[in-house]
């Protein structure tokens, strides 16, 4: 039987990165260098920085401003800790387990892939480099760049074109319920979600992705 998908779009953050993962790294990376003679504590900064960053929810000037109250920073103004988290994060950015070897195994089947990330241009871009398997992807589409965020419609029709890509042939894989499930499904594309964050199921996806050893056979079933 001929497969019926022919491209496969993923979201970022917790989808493709292990943004928890990445964050922590270069919290402990701030906290042992540029601000070692202020944090006694690297592994409390670390912790506090995860917490107060409420997995991307709080901007991260507002975060630095908190945690130089906290750890009564002098030497570095929120706006240069800002800058180095811009500059230098994705010198932290780790795929999640087994994105690597999922992403080569659908590129070698002949799939088109996508990213289509809600975020700021050309930070994402950079993480999304960073992870070393950008020769697979055939569309890079992040929200600031192109003036549409998910879930609305634009932005899915955009990766779409990226790809040659007709919805009903589309598979979109994504940790947002609201911005990537439902978004896609709006759009006609089968959802596969990837449980984290925001819970371990989601009711209005097609499909659940427990592991990435098992995307391929996901996405080779889906119809
Ligand atoms: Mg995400």
């Amino acid at each position: 039987m001929a497969k019926r998908m022919k491209t496969v779009l993923f979201d970022l953050d917790e989808t493709l990165i292990d943004r928890s993962a990445s964050l922590s790294n270069f919290a402990l990376w701030q906290a042992s260098g540029m601000l070692r003679r202020e944090v006694t504590d690297p592994d409390l900064f670390c912790s506090r920085f995860v917490d107060l960053d409420a997995n991307g929810g709080v901007l991260k000037n507002e975060v630095y401003s908190k945690l130089i109250d906290e750890f009564g920073i002098g030497d570095w103004s929120e706006s240069e800790l800002t800058k180095c988290y811009d500059l230098c994060f994705s010198g932290f950015c780790e795929p999640k387990r087994g994105v690597v070897g999922a992403v080569s195994e659908l590129k070698s089947l002949g799939f088109k892939l996508g990213v289509v990330s809600n975020g700021r241009t050309p930070f994402q871009e950079r993480n999304f480099y960073a992870l070393g398997i950008s020769a697979h992807f055939d569309a890079i589409v992040v929200s600031e760049a192109v003036g549409f965020r998910k879930p609305g419609r634009e932005i899915f029709d955009i990766a779409l074109e990226e790809t040659g890509a007709k919805a009903e042939e589309t598979v979109f894989v994504g940790d947002n319920p609201v911005a990537d499930i439902d978004g896609a499904n709006a759009c006609g594309m089968y959802t596969v979600y990837v449980p984290g964050h925001y819970g371990e199921t989601y009711e209005a996806a097609n499909a659940i992705c427990t592991s990435y050893d098992n995307l391929t056979a996901l996405v080779l079933d889906a119809t």
